[in-house]
């Protein structure tokens, strides 16, 4: 079978026979770095010690699936709280639909853990024990890289370290440090999670890298329909670049035989130190995470040849096509960017006051299944209730369930009190027993539901007995 090879580069990370170019970006640190470096060791620093934090006696962040708790800084969410859930998402990305529209995919090049992870643990460290690009290229020659094998050992010690530190939002962290001091056979589900992760982020960051950017991330197929011609990205300036051409002799410049050039002496150090592989100078790309190495790249370059920097920087396509109407400071107030603030203060109103008003339990007091009333043959009457209670306290409780001024009824249940664990939800059936004769049609009661510490609320229930 022929191979074909394509006419042109499909792929940034593609050859055009289809085989996998590898990406071997060089360093360029410039000012865009430094800060990134900075904000990127910020949230590692965030993400390793977040389990260690408390509010209000509990773990500040911890998804919690086996108990089907989500609690975020003191707030507790359980898996009945659908709709609050829901609104917590919605929020969630409406806040990323903005950021989008103002800055673009700059999420992408600071903030995501891909980037962040990739290019300021897993590279440099890659750079420490390979070496730079070339020398990287040579281990791919040699029959036993060893180079490459110590780099892949202390890739797997710190995924592995990280997959703890990922355990650790689902489990909680004293319960993770305890695993980790003892042997895997007396927790062998964490430690299956933990070996899936630590493999997943082996696969990832050893091999599969800028692929989950350039083919693999859903945010970055988003990214045309997100952003406009006012949204911050980085971009080359063709109208000062171009026409693009080598450095030209000084002896050339001095007869003024050169041809007029822009500022682009076509050096192609913005595209070796792109980490996805791209050339800028070929326009807004999908697959841009807006990193800025590019421009860290060029103003070093435009250093050396005595230009102004910024032909590669931050801007807007308004203001890189000069419309006059659109400069990107000035940018802010546009339609996407009044209606999704506007529609995230109303989706975390309605969330606040859904929490704040949510109380410490959800009791649901319905008509029991089948005959509504039934007369026993003492002529007692009994109604039955269906009873649902949704703990919501934070802790264990025991609910206590009494019929609130009618001394001539009875409330009998299973249990009472009733025990409810902590984000549990328990469902249980209860008769309301009448004396003969003590309801006529309907009769009208009420069942008070007390925890004895956060919960006393009473329920209107209706009677039914013969007319
Ligand atoms: S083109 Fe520039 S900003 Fe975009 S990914 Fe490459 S280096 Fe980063
Ligand atoms: S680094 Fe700057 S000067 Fe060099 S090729 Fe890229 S845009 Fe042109």
């Amino acid at each position: 079978m022929s191979i074909r090879t394509a006419q042109h580069r499909v792929l940034s990370t593609l050859n055009l026979d289809g085989t996998r170019r590898w990406i071997r970006p060089t360093l360029a640190p410039g000012r865009h770095w430094s800060r990134r470096r900075l904000v990127g060791w910020l949230l590692i620093a965030v993400f390793v010690t977040l389990p260690r934090m408390t509010v209000g006696g509990r773990q500040a962040v911890l998804f919690d699936l086996a108990r089907r708790e989500f609690t975020l800084f003191g707030a507790t969410l359980y898996a009945t709280d659908t709709l609050l859930l829901l609104l917590f998402l919605i929020a969630l990305f409406l806040g990323i639909f903005l950021l989008t529209a103002l800055y673009g995919r700059v999420w992408c090049g600071w903030g995501c853990p891909q980037t962040v992870y990739l290019e300021f643990v897993f590279r440099p460290l890659e750079r420490l024990i390979e070496g730079k690009a070339r020398q990287q290229e040579a281990l791919d020659q040699q029959l036993v890289p060893w180079r490459r094998l110590v780099k892949w050992l202390a890739f797997l010690v710190i995924s592995f370290t990280l997959s703890n530190v990922f355990l650790a939002y689902f489990v909680p962290v004293d319960t993770v440090l305890q695993w980790a001091s003892r042997p895997p056979t007396e927790h062998p589900q964490g430690f299956a999670v933990v070996a899936v992760v630590t493999a997943l982020m082996m696969v990832d960051f050893a091999w599969f890298r800028e692929q989950m950017c350039v083919v693999a991330c859903p945010y970055a197929r988003l990214q045309s329909v997100l952003v406009d011609r006012q949204s911050l990205l980085v971009a080359y300036d063709a109208g000062r670049g171009e026409p693009r051409g080598k450095l030209r002799k000084a002896e050339e410049l001095s007869l003024g035989t050169a041809p007029a050039r822009g500022d682009c002496v076509d050096c192609d150090a913005c595209v070796r130190t792109c980490p996805t592989g791209l050339d800028i100078r070929d326009g807004f790309q999908l697959e841009c995470i807006a990193c800025a190495q590019c421009a860290d790249a060029c103003d070093a370059v435009m250093a050396k040849v005595h230009k102004p920097a910024g032909l590669i920087r931050y801007t807007s396509q308004a203001e890189l096509e000069r419309t006059g109407q659109a400069r990107p400071r000035l940018a802010a107030l546009r339609t996407r960017t009044v209606l999704y603030p506007t529609a995230i203060c109303v989706v975390a109103g309605v969330l606040a006051w859904a929490i704040a008003s949510r109380g410490t339990a959800e009791v649901t007091l319905l008509r029991g299944v089948g005959a509504p009333f039934t007369v026993q043959s003492s002529g007692e009457i009994h109604n039955l209730a269906k009873l649902r209670i949704d703990n919501h306290s934070g802790a264990d409780r025991q609910y206590h369930l009494d019929v609130e001024g009618a001394a001539d009824l009875r409330l009998v249940a299973p249990q009472n009190p009733w025990p409810v664990a902590r984000g549990g939800t328990k469902t249980q059936n209860v008769f309301i027993v009448a004396p003969a004769g003590a309801i006529h049609g309907k009769r009208k009661v009420h069942v008070r539901v007390r925890d004895g510490a956060t919960y006393d609320v009473v329920h209107s229930f209706t009677l039914l007995g013969p007319n």
